[in-house]
């Protein structure tokens, strides 16, 4: 693991202890909405999503392609456009659920 996810996991563990980052499951195993107040007191909602490339899939859920043809975790935040690597929002949907990071 790099020193940069290793710090967005810590920010990830003080957030969603201190209940500034909530997940919420849309698509079980798929899409999650995850509500941050870490940046901004009236918070933001970021879309992360798995095996769904969030740039060109069509937004019907009856359309979610199989996750095995793109395997990548992707999160909507600036953080993760700009680095392509896990955010502290993929991160703390892993932790939520038990996956591995
Ligand atoms: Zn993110």
């Amino acid at each position: 693991m790099t020193e940069d996810t290793q710090k967005r996991l810590q920010k990830a563990f003080s957030g969603l202890s201190a209940r500034q980052m909530r997940v919420l499951d849309i698509v079980d195993g798929r899409i999650w909405a995850v509500h941050s107040t870490m940046s901004s007191r009236q918070g933001a909602i970021y879309l992360v999503t798995y095996g769904i490339d969030q740039w060109t899939w069509d937004r019907h859920l009856h359309h979610l392609p199989d996750p095995k043809e793109c395997p990548e975790w992707q999160c909507s935040c600036p953080d993760f456009e700009k680095r392509h690597q896990p955010c502290k929002h993929i991160l703390a949907v892993k932790i939520m659920h038990a996956i591995p990071v």
